[in-house]
């Protein structure tokens, strides 16, 4: 089981972003994608969940050609993508914007025992679960988005920089609470992340974009132990 993409083209207009991609997700794993900033990670996820047409090559979600499908449909089948920025609904309290993630799981069975745990590890939300998700802090905000997410019953998460702007010490909560729902919930986790090291040390294996092509991939530790890789296309 797994969310495959093979020889993947994308691109904005006539410019060309992506070139040639294969990745593989399998399922109840977390797959980092890292690389420097406009190597095309984002424009990898939106053309996985459909907001962009691929130009060339296929995407599958447990063998099944999804690349024909419209974003919506993506989505139901499990698909699930938490774009850069969260995206909450600000006026309404933590509660309903989780209740809405339990909705769009409907025909999948929403998941209330994840909920429940996730609420468990992370008490703040539950601290928070009355508040406007708009007054929380980024943190807060973006623990919210990423259990939305895992109410939903997602097969395969699609996680774009979910530590962006936050501090050292809440993108390692927010870290934790991805390790956490690819445990849950069984899901294939791609994760988008600027904190490199971060995210090789959570993810079990990882590629490495630069100017929309693969040019690194294996095992997490590999690619972070890695001098060479490390200098050439991490500025680490
Ligand atoms: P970042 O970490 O900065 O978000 P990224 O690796 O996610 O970088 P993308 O956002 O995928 O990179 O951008 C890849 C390229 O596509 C960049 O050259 C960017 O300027 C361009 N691009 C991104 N979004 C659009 C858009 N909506 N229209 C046109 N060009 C875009």
């Amino acid at each position: 089981m797994s969310l495959r993409v093979v020889g993947a083209a994308a691109g904005y207009g006539r410019m060309p972003v992506l070139e040639d991609v294969s990745i593989e997700v399998p399922s109840r794993t977390i797959v980092s994608v890292v690389g420097a900033n406009g190597a095309g990670k984002s424009t990898l996820a939106k053309a996985i969940s459909g907001l962009l047409r691929l130009s060339a090559g296929s995407i599958e979600v447990d063998g099944t050609p999804i690349d024909g499908l419209r974003p919506e449909r993506r989505a139901k089948s499990g698909l699930v993508h938490v774009p850069e920025g969260r995206r909450l609904f600000g006026q309404l309290t933590v509660a309903e914007n989780i209740a809405m993630g339990r909705q769009a799981a409907r025909g999948r069975n929403a998941d209330t025992e994840v909920v429940d745990q996730l609420l468990d590890s992370f008490p703040i939300l539950r601290e928070r679960w009355n508040q406007r998700a708009g007054l929380l802090s980024g943190g807060e905000q973006q623990m919210v988005a990423l259990t939305r997410a895992a109410a939903s019953r997602p097969r395969y998460l699609l996680l774009d920089e979910p530590s962006l702007g936050l501090s050292p010490r809440l993108s390692s909560e927010v870290l934790r609470l991805v390790g956490m729902i690819a445990d849950e919930t069984g899901a294939g986790v791609l994760l988008i992340e600027q904190r490199v090291d971060a995210a090789l040390r959570l993810a079990s294996s990882a590629y490495v974009l630069d100017r929309g092509r693969i040019v690194a991939e294996g095992p997490a530790d590999e690619l972070r132990e890695s001098d060479e890789i490390r200098k050439a296309y991490l500025g680490m």
